[in-house]
């Protein structure tokens, strides 16, 4: 029997990431990204890497986003089109029990598209010159308890096809370690 987790991109590849600044912030996402992945390597459980809609779409010199911008029918379409092949996958493994296992999906809190528990949500729009309050609004960004939109497209389609009850949805969130390390226990 094989296990298998579908993970967000930047689980695997950091390199797709947005640039972050916060050095705290960024370590305790590796810390916490490299026991996982560790743990999961020694329990031998594979790990197919989910897309990044905001690599595909905007690239290595993006911007950080809130999830209210990228919650527009665009970027929920392009979400799915990338997603459509993996729910075949997903179709695919669960079609034969005997020899695979999905554990779950790990996506990653705080991301506007992976968040799954938690996404950052904001009023940002617009130009950024002399634009007034500019410090005031960016801000304005909180942690929210909703799904980034990748992950609410996600959690869309595992219901019309019927997976939803067979994969568990979850994510790499420093503060609640034990999410993302539930998926592993038991193996
Ligand atoms: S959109 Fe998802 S996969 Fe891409 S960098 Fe953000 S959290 Fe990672």
């Amino acid at each position: 029997m094989q296990n298998i987790l579908f993970v967000s991109h930047c689980i695997l590849n950091t390199a797709a990431k947005v640039v972050l600044y916060d050095e705290a912030e960024i370590k305790a996402e590796e810390a916490l990204r490299h026991r996982f992945v560790g743990r999961a390597l020694e329990l031998g459980v594979q790990m197919v890497q989910l897309p990044c809609p905001e690599f595909t779409l905007y690239g290595a010199q993006r911007w950080g986003h809130v999830s209210d911008q990228f919650d527009n029918p665009f970027f929920r379409a392009h979400c799915r089109t990338l997603l459509a092949p993996y729910i075949l996958q997903m179709q695919e493994y669960l079609h034969h029990p005997r020899r695979f296992h999905i554990l779950g999906v790990v996506g990653v809190d705080g991301s506007p598209s992976c968040g799954v528990d938690y996404t950052s949500c904001g009023s940002w729009y617009g130009s950024f010159a002399k634009r007034p309050g500019l410090e005031k609004t960016l801000a304005g960004c909180t942690l929210s308890r909703k799904h980034g939109i990748l992950m609410d497209v996600l959690c869309t389609m595992l219901k019309e096809t019927g997976l939803e009850k067979h994969i568990p949805v979850t994510a790499l969130f420093a503060p609640e370690e034990k999410k993302c390390m539930g998926l592993l226990s038991g193996l």
